[in-house]
């Protein structure tokens, strides 16, 4: 048994009644349906939709979504990554006393991993020349110059 229309405002509004069941007792909801809900449903059970599901309909809220498109992820995921090798190049300096004072403060970018020994700033060096193979090159060409 379904009741698909109630009154509110002390009978003076006649509106769709919401057509959800209560799992728990077996009732129909009380609440008076969304005018926008394509399946007669209060806010509380779905009502409002869940967006857009087609490709097309997505591209429509990405595009209406998108502010200025000066930024990209991939250069947030560059930024991101120099920001951790900056972090890295602070403690290194630390490390080899090549620097005193207080240390940048507050949570580090993704893929920090802390730098603790000389031990960690010889490995970190060793990885940088081998993630590089071109910038070592550049670099030897300009000792020689
Ligand atoms: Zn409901």
């Amino acid at each position: 048994m379904c009741f698909s229309s109630i009154r509110t405002a002390g009978g003076r509004i006649v509106c769709l009644r919401c057509t959800a069941l209560s799992s728990r007792t077996g009732l129909q909801c009380g609440r008076p349906a969304l005018k926008s809900s394509r399946t007669q449903k209060c806010q509380f059970h779905g009502g409002r939709g869940s967006g857009p599901k087609t490709v097309e309909g997505r591209a429509k809220i990405a595009q209406a979504h998108l502010i200025h498109g000066n930024d990209t992820k991939v250069a947030r995921a560059e930024r991101s990554a120099a920001s951790a090798r900056l972090a890295q190049l602070e403690d290194a300096m630390h490390i080899l006393q090549m620097a005193q004072g207080p240390r940048t403060r507050g949570r580090k970018a993704a893929g920090y991993v802390s730098v603790r020994s000389v031990e960690d700033v010889k490995r970190m060096m060793v990885e940088d020349v081998l993630s590089s193979g071109s910038g070592s090159v550049t670099a030897d060409s300009n000792h020689s110059a």
